[in-house]
Order: C-alpha cells, then structure tokens, then sequence
C-alpha cells in the first residue's frame, strides 16, 4: 500500500537523517548513564553486602532462658494453639526437681518450611521464651533441616540473644530498661501450696502480676 506524501514529508525525514548523524539516541543514553552517576544506590552487592534489618524483623525463631540458665518454656502449648500454620509441635511433661513439681517441654518443633512468620507465637507465650531474630540466611538443599528441634531453637536463642531480646521490645513484650533482663513472668514453684523461694528466682518486671 503507497503512503500519500505529506507537506512536512521533507522535513522528518531531514529530522531523522540530523538525528543518524548526531548519534542522538547514543546522546541520550549516554545522558541517562551521566545522570545516574549522581544518584545514590539502592542495589546492594548481597551477600558482601546486607540490609540493616529493624528489630521489628520477623526471622527465624528461637528458645530463649533465664538468666541462671534455666529454660524459660514450661510447656504450656499456647503458642501450639495460637500458630495459624500448625507448625509447632510442643511435648510437655512434669518432672520431680527435689521437692518441687515443674512442668517442662521435653520436645519442640517448628516446622520452618509451614511457618509464615506471623509472630503469632511469640505472643501467645506467657513468659517470653520464644523470640524471632534477624537470621534468614538457612536455605537448604534438605528440607528436613528446617524441622527446628529444641537444641536447635536453643542454639540460635543463644546466638541471637540480643536480636530476640530487641524483638520484644520492639513489640512492646518487654522492656528495655534493666527489667528487660528478665521474664515478664517466671512461674513460681509450690510445694503443699507454699511459693517456693531458690536463689534463681528474680522479681517480675514492673506492672506484671505476682505470685499469690
Ligand atoms: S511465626 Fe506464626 S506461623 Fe510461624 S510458628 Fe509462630 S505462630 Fe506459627
Ligand atoms: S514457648 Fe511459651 S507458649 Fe510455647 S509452650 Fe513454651 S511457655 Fe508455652
């Protein structure tokens, strides 16, 4: 089909042949590139390179303890019950220490790869012994290795102890004064009904409640 010629005919295609010669779509390129100099970068070199995270980061989760070194966890299955992708399997028994009766988990899973990060967990736990870090960095070719186990959860606890404590302050689950050291709650231990009083035993943070 034969296009009909236009007035300005002449002219384009004048346009167009100055534009072959002055290189024009080079020029703007090379404009572009000249511009971008001067911009500040948001790409980073990963992993040589890696994002500041805020303490608000939902990473992997972990077990944290006491002070003295005593687990927090007592088992108590709330964090089972509020996890929305039912991926956290706690077992839980009651063991004789001397004459108190404690109740413990004796396992805990999490199952990483049904995990959505919610933090739901963390919330539900009465006494602060779950917290989530800053670490993602655990791909794997073998997916069994996402089962966290309790040594596993308590590794990473001890490890990223700072990042799990900033967690929950960040969501105002603890405070980060020196109260912040410690439990929201510790479960006292009873015998016959009577608290009983070990060295271990810290005072609870302000504005939490107290055992009878
Ligand atoms: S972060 Fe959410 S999905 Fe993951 S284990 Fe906790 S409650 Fe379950
Ligand atoms: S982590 Fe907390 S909520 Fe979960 S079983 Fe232990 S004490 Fe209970």
């Amino acid at each position: 089909m034969n296009h009909a010629p236009t007035a300005s005919g002449e002219s384009v295609k004048f346009t167009e042949l100055l534009d072959k010669i002055i290189f024009k779509e080079i020029l703007k390129g090379l404009k572009l590139t000249f511009t971008h100099m001067f911009v500040r970068e948001v790409t980073l070199q990963y992993p040589h390179q890696k994002l500041a995270l805020p303490d608000t980061h939902r990473g992997a989760l972990c077990l944290l303890k006491y002070e003295d070194g005593a687990e927090r966890c007592v088992g108590c299955d709330l964090c089972e019950a509020a996890c929305p992708s039912h991926c956290i399997k706690v077992v839980s028994a009651e063991v004789q220490d001397g004459q108190v009766l404690r109740r413990i988990a004796t396992s805990f899973d999490i199952d990483i790869t049904k995990c959505v990060f919610c933090g739901f967990c963390v919330e539900a736990c009465p006494v602060n012994a779950l917290g989530m870090t800053k670490l993602y960095e655990y791909s794997t070719d073998n997916k069994r290795n996402l089962i966290f186990d309790k040594p596993k959860l308590y590794e990473i606890g001890e490890k990223y102890h700072s990042e799990a404590k900033a967690y929950l302050v960040a969501h105002n689950q603890e405070k980060a004064d020196e109260t912040a050291r410690e439990y929201r709650y510790k479960f006292p231990a009873y015998v016959n009904g009577e608290a009983v009083k070990t060295e271990a035993k810290k005072e609870p943070a302000a504005g939490t409640p107290k055992a009878e």
